[in-house]
């Protein structure tokens, strides 16, 4: 499924794509978006291979890039995550595994809901007063 997310950088709100992608482990950008906004990134020491979560390595092959970037989902849900980059097609942002078991969001299939009710505090800095987020779309 996909969410509207935004990037803040350099006091500008990007407004991206984001897909929650269960079949994969990581937490990817896209390079073109990278390099569209001038994003600065660290090599990592030993590349990433990522992998699919059955275990097979991703058709991307080795990363060597990474970036911290400051992405909020609808009002309250603001965080600071690690991204390793890569081309991730048409979205600019995919959230893995390791994204989804961290926040555990409530998703509610019927009225495309999605709700931020198992987060670590750290994710709402503004109060917890209602975590869902506007609908998202299924792809
Ligand atoms: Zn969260």
């Amino acid at each position: 499924m996909q969410i509207d997310v935004r990037i803040l950088y350099n006091g500008k709100e990007i407004d991206a794509k984001a897909i929650l992608d269960s079949g994969a482990e990581g937490i990817y950008c896209n390079t073109s978006f990278i390099n569209k906004y001038g994003i600065p990134v660290y090599n990592i020491d030993h590349p990433v291979y990522p992998r699919n979560v059955d275990g097979t390595l991703n058709k991307q092959g080795a990363i060597h890039h990474a970036a911290i970037l400051r992405m909020g989902i609808g009002a309250r849900h603001i965080e600071n995550i690690e991204v390793t980059i890569t081309n991730t097609g048409r979205h600019e942002i995919l959230l893995g595994t390791d994204w989804l078991k961290v926040h555990n969001p409530s998703i509610d299939w019927s009225t495309n809901r999605m709700c931020f009710d198992h987060c670590p505090p750290q994710c709402h800095p503004i109060g917890q007063q209602d975590p869902t987020i506007r609908q998202f779309l299924l792809i």
